[in-house]
C-alpha cells in the first residue's frame, strides 16, 4: 500500500512528518509519497516560492527511505486537483495496488467541496487523521459518507485499491505551517516545531520574515 500526503508544506514541519510515520507504521505502509501542489485550488497561494518549498521537503525527507519526494503536481499547469493526480498515480502504479490519501481532519471537512470527491474515492482510500482542533465529521453528510465507506481495520484498506475510509489516531501535535509562519513574522524562531534543517534554509532565505516598510526602496 502506498500512502499519499499532499500539502502546501509551506513549511514542512513534525505535525506532517510524525503524521506519516504513523500511518506508514500503523496501516504497514511501502512507502508515504510527499505530493507539494503547484497551485492551491481552496486557499491562498504559499508565500514561499515552489522552489523553497521542494528545498525544505528535500532537506526534511533526507534520512528517511521510505518517504518519497513526489513532484508530480509541480510538472502540470493549472490548478493541482487531487483527482488528476490520482489518474496518474494509478497509471505509473497499476489499478490493483492499494493507495491511500493521508488527510488531516480539517482537510476531510471540506472534502466534499473538493472537484469531483466521489470519483477519488474511486481511485483511493481515504485516511482521516485526527488533528487537535478538528471535529473529522463535522457535518452531516460527511458522516453518512464515513457510515457508507468505514473501515476499521488496515486489512480492509489492504483488501482492495480504494473506496474506503479509515480514521487514523496519530500523536496529537499541534503544529501548523500558519502558526510557524506567525511565529517567525514576530521575530521568535520556531525551534522544535520543525527540522533544524528546514529551520537553518528558512533563516538562510529570510523566508515568512515581513518586509520592513521603513527599509524597503520608495517607490
Ligand atoms: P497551513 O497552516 O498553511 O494550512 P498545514 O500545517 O495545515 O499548513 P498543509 O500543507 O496544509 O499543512 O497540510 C498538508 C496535510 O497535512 C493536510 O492534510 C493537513 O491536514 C495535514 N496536517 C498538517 N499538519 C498536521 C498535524 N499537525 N497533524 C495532522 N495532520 C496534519
Ligand atoms: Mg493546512
Amino acid at each position: 500500500m502506498i500512502g499519499l500526503l499532499g500539502g502546501t508544506f509551506d513549511p514542512i514541519h513534525f505535525g506532517h512528518l510524525r503524521a506519516a510515520l504513523d500511518c506508514l507504521q500503523g496501516l504497514a505502509l511501502d512507502q508515504v509519497r510527499f505530493i507539494p501542489l503547484r497551485i492551491a485550488v481552496h486557499r491562498p497561494q504559499p508565500l514561499a516560492s515552489t522552489a523553497q518549498r521542494l528545498a525544505m521537503l528535500e532537506a526534511a525527507l533526507a534520512d528517511a527511505p521510505e518517504f518519497v519526494l513526489d513532484r508530480r503536481e509541480l510538472h502540470r499547469d493549472g490548478p493541482s486537483y487531487t483527482l488528476h493526480t490520482l489518474r496518474s498515480l494509478r497509471d505509473e502504479f497499476g489499478p490493483e495496488r492499494p493507495l491511500c490519501l493521508l488527510i488531516g481532519a480539517d482537510a476531510y471537512a471540506g472534502f466534499l467541496q473538493w472537484y469531483r470527491p466521489l470519483e477519488i474515492l474511486e481511485l483511493a482510500h481515504l485516511v482521516v487523521m485526527r488533528r487537535p482542533g478538528h471535529d473529522p465529521v463535522a457535518s452531516p453528510a460527511l458522516r453518512q459518507l464515513y457510515l457508507e465507506r468505514v473501515c476499521e481495520e488496515p486489512r480492509c484498506l489492504a483488501a482492495r485499491a480504494g473506496g474506503r475510509i479509515l480514521f487514523q489516531t496519530l500523536t496529537q501535535l499541534d503544529i501548523s505551517s500558519t502558526r510557524i509562519r506567525e511565529l517567525i513574522a514576530q521575530g521568535r524562531r520556531p525551534r522544535y516545531l520543525l527540522p533544524d534543517a528546514v529551520l537553518d534554509y528558512i533563516e538562510r532565505e529570510r523566508l515568512y520574515v515581513p518586509t520592513d516598510p521603513a527599509r524597503s526602496p520608495q517607490p
